[in-house]
Parts: C-alpha cells; sequence; structure tokens
C-alpha cells in the first residue's frame, strides 16, 4: 500500500501588498523572485518523488499563500503543470486554491479551471470598506462581489472568508457583511477573529495606542451572530470557524482536523509525514537560498510519540462540531480516553464546557466560545 499521505499543500509566498495585520510566510512587491521560487519548488518536489518514487495519487490539493492568484496566467499554469507531474488527484478529489479579488479577472478564473481548479478560497474578510481599508485591503466590496459569482460561475464552489473583531467594526457591519455574503453563490464561509501577531505592524500600533482592540464582549457577540445568521441561512457550522452548505466541508482542512496525515511544499509550509511534524524555513529567502543549493530548509522538526499523537487528535476532533467517537478514537489510538486524560475530561464535563452524548465527544456551546484553551487543556 502506498505509504505517503493522499493531502497536499503547497505555499506560494507572493503578496501584492503585505497587509498590516497579517504574519504570514510571504514578500510583498518581490515578483522577481518568482522564477527563483518555481526552480526551488521544483527541486523540493522532485527530492519527495524520487524517495516515493512515483507520481502520488492524492485526494486533495490545497494551494495556499500568500496570494496563488498574484501569479500570472502563464505562471499558473506552469505550477499547474508542475503538480500534474507530481500528483495524480483521483476522480472526485478536492483541488483548492486561495486567491484575493484583486486582479482576479475572468480570464484568470477560467485559467485556473484548465489546470483543474474546483473550489476557490477567496479573503474577502468584509464587505464593508471602511473596514477593508483599515485592514490595508486593496480590494472593495463592490469589486469583490462581483469575483465571487464570476468564479462561482467558472469554479462553481467558492468559499468566503470574513474577519471579525477588527477595530472600529461596529455590529452591524458585521452584520450586513454576513447578510451580503449570504446573498452571494457561496458554498462555504470562514469566519475568523483578528489576530494580534507580534512583530506585525499592528501589533506595534496597538502597543502604541494607534489601534484600538475590540471589547471580547463585541468579538464574542459577533461571533455569535455569524453562527446564528449562517446556521439560519442553511449552512451548516461543522467546524469552529468553518460552515458550509451540504456536502461542501473543506476536505482538506478535515485531514487536519482528523488528525491524519499530509505532504508540504514551499516556504514555511508544514507537513505531517509518518508520525514527524516539520516547517519549512519561514523565511523565504532563507528557503529560496536553501534550495539553489539543493538543500532543504526545515525549522522545526517534532517526532510525535503515540501519546502525544493522541492528544492532538483530541483537540483536533473536538474543533469539529460533531466533535468525535470516543470508542473510534479509542481503537485507533489503543488507548482509553479517561486514562490519557481523565482531568481535562472530567473539568470540560464539570464546567459544561464538554459533553458526551452517545459515544460523541464535543464542545458545548459555553465550550465553543472557549475552544482554543479548552482544547489546549488536552495536550
Ligand atoms: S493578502 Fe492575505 S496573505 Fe497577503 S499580506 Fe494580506 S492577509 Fe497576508
Amino acid at each position: 500500500m502506498n505509504p505517503w499521505p493522499r493531502a497536499v499543500y503547497l505555499h506560494v509566498p507572493f503578496c501584492l501588498h503585505h497587509c498590516g495585520y497579517c504574519d504570514f510566510t510571504l514578500v510583498a512587491r518581490r515578483d522577481h523572485l518568482i522564477p527563483q521560487w518555481f526552480d526551488c519548488l521544483q527541486r523540493e518536489l522532485e527530492q519527495h518523488l524520487a524517495q516515493a518514487g512515483t507520481r502520488l495519487p492524492v485526494d486533495t490539493l490545497f494551494i495556499g499563500g500568500g496570494t496563488p492568484t498574484h501569479l500570472s496566467i502563464p505562471q499558473l499554469r506552469q505550477l499547474g503543470a508542475l503538480i500534474d507531474r507530481c500528483f495524480e488527484l483521483q476522480p472526485g478529489g478536492e483541488y483548492s486554491m486561495e486567491a484575493n479579488p484583486d486582479g482576479l479577472e475572468l480570464e484568470k478564473l477560467q485559467a485556473l479551471r484548465q489546470i483543474g481548479i474546483n473550489r476557490l478560497s477567496l479573503g474577502v474578510q468584509s464587505f464593508d470598506d471602511d473596514v477593508l481599508r483599515l485592514l490595508e485591503r486593496t480590494h472593495r466590496a463592490d469589486g469583490a462581489a462581483e469575483v465571487v459569482r464570476q468564479a462561482a460561475e467558472v469554479l462553481g464552489s467558492v468559499s468566503l472568508d470574513l474577519m471579525f473583531g477588527v477595530p472600529g467594526q461596529t455590529q452591524s457591519s458585521w452584520s450586513a457583511s454576513l447578510e451580503r455574503a449570504i446573498g452571494l453563490p457561496v458554498v462555504h464561509i470562514s469566519t475568523y477573529g483578528l489576530t494580534w501577531e507580534q512583530g506585525t505592524p499592528f501589533y506595534r500600533r496597538q502597543r502604541n495606542g494607534q489601534l484600538q482592540r475590540a471589547e471580547e464582549e463585541l468579538e464574542r457577540a459577533q461571533y455569535l451572530l455569524a453562527i446564528e445568521r449562517l446556521t439560519g441561512a442553511g449552512f451548516e457550522h461543522y467546524e469552529v470557524s468553518n460552515f458550509a452548505r451540504s456536502g461542501h466541508q473543506c476536505r482538506h482542512n478535515l485531514v487536519y482536523w482528523h488528525a491524519e496525515e499530509y505532504l508540504a511544499f514551499g516556504p514555511g509550509a508544514a507537513r505531517y509525514v509518518q508520525g514527524v511534524r516539520s516547517t519549512n524555513c519561514r523565511s523565504v529567502v532563507k528557503w529560496l537560498r536553501s534550495w539553489a543549493e539543493g538543500q532543504a530548509c526545515v525549522e522545526d522538526e517534532e517526532c510525535c510519540d503515540a501519546e502525544q499523537r493522541a492528544r492532538e487528535a483530541i483537540m483536533l476532533g473536538l474543533r469539529l462540531r460533531r466533535g468525535f467517537s470516543v470508542e473510534e478514537f479509542e481503537r485507533r489510538f489503543g488507548v482509553q480516553l479517561s486514562a490519557l486524560a481523565g482531568r481535562a475530561l472530567e473539568q470540560g464535563l464539570r464546567r459544561g464546557q464538554l459533553e458526551l452524548r452517545d459515544g460523541w465527544l464535543r464542545l458545548t456551546e459555553a465550550g465553543l466560545l472557549l475552544a482554543d484553551s479548552v482544547t489546549a487543556d488536552f495536550l
């Protein structure tokens, strides 16, 4: 049996502009590095292929960034051809690409369809131009809505990212963004609270008092409003931050939440293969330099023992609204849940943050609001 994971992530680290809150692995206005990135990516993929000895069958491919659609149409075709040489997406497989509304014209969407993309994840963030300006996003609401409509026509499956907890973003602005998203032909919506990552310009501006964090209470109300509106509109709330129309859950991300293994390529990309988690160098330049000399560039590498794997699976599984089957978990990891994590389990149940029903353990609504800390208790 083929021992390699059947899910692949590939990182495209280029953006038009570096938004002040973003700490992803990327470079902006350095498009001259794109040809070099292609060479290095090819080397990284070829090295893997040499180990695998064959073109690998996969069920999901996810091209993230950065902004993959910042690449030109010929570059996107080149990327598609490179991926095709290495991986064989199985019939019915999911082939996602992250995108920004900027510059996503009809011709580019058609090129994406030609290379096989069948799911587009659009970083719209808001349909309020003031919020978009504050986030330093370069698109505007009306243009984004038009791109969504066109993308749905060309590619079928469109997902939106929306952000709450943005300074100055009122509940009515958030509500209007949700309503506008619901009115568009999208099958999946991810909602995230703005995070203040150390080292970003936003973090510094907040420290200097130039930007005000949203009140926790407001952020919570915005999250609850998203749940109410999106589920009311027929989206299934299937993961802490994710909502999907029936049959449109993100299969690639489900691999992460099911604690299954996945391959990853490109600067900053993180993989989980044969029990080892590792992350490529987050510095794009360092990653390029290293691969230019034919050397892999890995920053963190951690070999997870059986206990760690089981604990992570609990943490990830609880992010799913249906939770996980305790019986299945115990069979898979060969350990009793109560023996492994009795204290965290008992505490979560006692506090009403977890519930155990019909053999499934999941977060309650109260637990959902504290998802990060309740799930971290199992690590
Ligand atoms: S477009 Fe997206 S990936 Fe690029 S800098 Fe902005 S938030 Fe980050």
